[in-house]
């Protein structure tokens, strides 16, 4: 087995996995796990930057997450998993990074810059939000990752991840941080049902524990064509979250070729199309749904497969620690 490490930060728990995961990295992390090392992180620490007044909330979904993963098929024995509050490494490695990052080049990372906008913070923007992305950094190198499956709105933390590793090589004459390549899936960016990123926070979102009842009323919620008012009318396919759902999940290319066609000349219906949608989302979501309801009878299970992987995270980041501390001349004994 090759030796690259993957890891994945983000997904920070403060609420279920939704499609936009699926689609944007744990689909490749599927994947990644068959051939190489690979971590996946629990953001727990990551999640307080915007939930610090809601601990408990954090504290349920660690589970949550923890049984996301595990119903979309993760196998424990192959991917390691471990909690970052855990790992107080992370949090060292931060404060040492801290200072090869500047405030003005925090506050033009574009993701960080989008998601202050969206969360309103304006003059009462926590210090911790704003250098989530060092820690993130942190997050990567603590277990030397060189691989890290995401969505693009992830690639800013990525770049500034590998401008703190060239600059720490670089001040401190070593080589022990290993710069991280980003693996962008084929679904970049997944729209939720209003047409804007599927984002847990914007309400938007189809989660992979959803019941039939919720995919219904959320596909028959879904954005269309404002134009196309009546059955009879042209109607397009451009930006309609339909179609973008049934190009993702729609393995029939053939017939959703023909009905964007027909859709376009007109007669053909929003609720025929939406319809089609839930019978197909609910075949995806429902052997994860039921994998889910499984698990979720034998908690304790799920927090030994965190608890175990976190353990064996704690010597891998030990060891990158000591390296780093070398590098820093910061080992007195
Ligand atoms: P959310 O954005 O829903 O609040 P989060 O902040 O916990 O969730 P992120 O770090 O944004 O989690 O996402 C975890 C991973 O999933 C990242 O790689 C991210 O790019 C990817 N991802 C999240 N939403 C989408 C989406 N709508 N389309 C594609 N990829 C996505
Ligand atoms: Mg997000």
């Amino acid at each position: 087995m090759e030796q690259k490490q993957i890891v994945l930060t983000g997904d920070r728990p403060t609420g279920p996995l939704h499609l936009g995961h699926y689609v944007g990295s744990l689909a490749n992390r599927l994947e990644l796990e068959k051939k190489y090392k690979q971590y996946v992180m629990i953001a727990d620490v990551q999640a307080l930057t915007d939930n610090f007044e809601h601990p408990e909330k954090i504290r349920r979904n660690v589970l949550e997450v923890g049984l996301d993963y595990l119903a979309v098929g993760l196998d424990p024995d192959k991917t390691t998993f471990f909690i970052q509050s855990m790992i107080p490494q992370i949090a060292e490695l931060t404060m040492f990074y801290l200072n090869l990052v500047t405030v003005s080049r925090l506050e033009r990372n574009p993701t960080v810059k989008t998601e202050i906008k969206d969360r309103n913070f304006e003059r009462s923007l926590p210090a911790g939000f704003l250098m989530y992305p060092v820690s993130q950094a942190a997050d990567i190198t603590i277990v030397k990752g060189t691989l890290v499956p995401v969505g693009e709105d992830q690639l800013p933390m990525i770049e500034q991840t590998n401008e703190i590793v060239r600059s720490f090589n670089r001040i401190y004459k070593t080589d022990v941080l290993h710069e991280a390549k980003a693996l962008i899936s084929n679904v970049p960016r997944l729209p939720g049902t209003d047409g804007t990123k599927m984002s847990k926070s914007a309400g938007n979102a189809i989660s992979l524990g959803d019941s039939l009842d919720d995919i219904s009323k959320k596909v028959m919620s879904m954005y269309t064509d404002p134009d196309h008012v009546r059955v009879e009318d042209p109607g397009k396919v451009e930006g309609n979250v339909v179609f973008t759902y049934l190009d993702v999940f729609d393995s029939n290319k053939q017939e959703v070729a023909q009905l964007k066609a027909e859709y376009q000349k007109g007669g053909l219906g929003d609720v025929k199309l939406k319809r089609r949608l839930i019978d197909i989302l609910d075949a995806f979501i429902a052997p994860i749904r039921e994998r889910r309801e499984q698990l979720a009878k034998d908690p304790n299970y799920v927090m030994n497969v965190l608890l175990d992987g976190t353990k064996k995270t704690l010597h891998v980041a030990e060891q990158t620690m000591y390296d780093v501390r070398r590098a820093m001349l910061l080992d007195y004994k």
